[in-house]
């Protein structure tokens, strides 16, 4: 690892202009995935501004009725924390199928937002990578391409996003609260990431030196019936090949509410849009829910080592969701 400056931030303030001002500046942390790419010389940061003293450590009630997660919560203490695990039980579910137990000790809401893919020849600088070289290419595309996107890709990348807590937040209508130099701005969920196009190096719409500070959660009655499924290559820390975050309101059989949201399919936490819209006032039943998941992977695009994945996405989807609609799931 190459030498880099480290600054203890004092307040949210300092830690703005400090990034703001040296382009080779980075926020720290829990520091679960920046160190490991500063090992392998991934990330080559100048300075390091670690912002772990900083008060983001709390969950708090919002008036509205909503919850309001501090960037520095742990994910094992959102995972735990008894208002989540009863009102938005798919977030608490998404946190614990993640990781370890150890990593979740450390790993912060922040820092779990940004975390970057775990494509493989992305952290192989032998290979060709768009995503941390511009311009050089994509092995992945006639390469290993198992664990690869088959939504919203590009011929630039088909790197998927790594986070399963951020799928439950897509789901849930989250929002993003971000500070920078010109004061705090609230950001969608389901805008904070972006689309790879022609510059997959550009993963958020965050502006220079902006930190986010906290993720706040709707008041939502449909997500106390709601469910994080991950399908993934073995039982344990490992990323998702498909995972489903869903809620469901079903009324004399019909469905009133629908929420989901779909991971490991695309570079961004994937909002089912399509599949929400065939489900809304339809009659909550196999046949379906099959046309809701049909519906949302119309447009998956799969290469020869990940076109398995539309097939698991659509029985993955209907699983869920028949849970859901049975009760299982409670
Ligand atoms: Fe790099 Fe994206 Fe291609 Fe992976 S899929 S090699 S991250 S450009």
């Amino acid at each position: 690892m190459r030498s880099f400056a480290y600054v203890k931030a004092a307040d949210v303030e300092e830690a703005v202009r400090a990034v703001a001002a040296d382009p080779g500046a980075k926020f720290l942390g829990g520091g679960t995935n920046l160190v490991d790419l500063m090992r392998e010389g991934i990330e080559r940061p100048d300075t390091v501004v670690d912002v772990t003293g900083l008060p983001f450590d709390t969950v708090d009630e919002l008036p509205d009725g909503g919850l309001r997660i501090g960037a520095l919560v742990r994910n094992s203490a959102l995972a735990a924390d008894r208002r989540v695990r009863t009102r938005y039980p798919m977030l608490s579910q998404a946190l614990l199928s993640g990781a370890s137990a150890q990593l979740r000790n450390m790993a912060t809401v922040g820092g779990n937002l940004l975390q970057r893919t775990r494509c493989p020849y992305f952290y192989d600088a032998a290979s060709a990578c768009n995503k941390r070289e511009p311009g050089s290419g994509c092995d992945a595309l006639d390469g290993f391409n198992r664990s690869c996107a088959i939504l919203g890709v590009s011929e630039s990348c088909i790197a998927t996003h790594p986070s399963d807590m951020c799928v439950a937040l897509a789901a849930l209508d989250a929002v993003v609260e971000v500070r920078g130099v010109d004061g705090v701005r609230r950001v969608p969920l389901t805008d904070f990431h972006r689309l790879p196009g022609d510059t997959p190096e550009i993963e958020t719409t965050l502006a220079a030196g902006e930190l986010v500070t906290a993720v706040e959660l709707p008041p939502l009655p449909v997500a106390a019936n709601s469910r994080y499924r991950k399908v993934r290559d073995r039982a344990s820390y490992a990323f998702a090949l498909v995972s489903v975050a869903a809620a469901l309101e079903v009324r004399d059989g019909m469905v009133t509410q629908a929420r989901l949201a779909l991971g490991g399919v695309a570079p961004k936490p994937w909002r089912a849009r399509e599949a929400e819209r065939v489900l809304q006032g339809g009659p909550a039943d196999e046949a379906a829910f099959r046309r809701a998941a049909e519906a949302e992977l119309a447009g998956a695009t799969g290469r020869q080592g990940n076109a398995f994945k539309a097939g698991l996405a659509r029985a993955t989807i209907v699983a869920t969701l028949r849970e859901l609609s049975t009760g299982e799931a409670r």
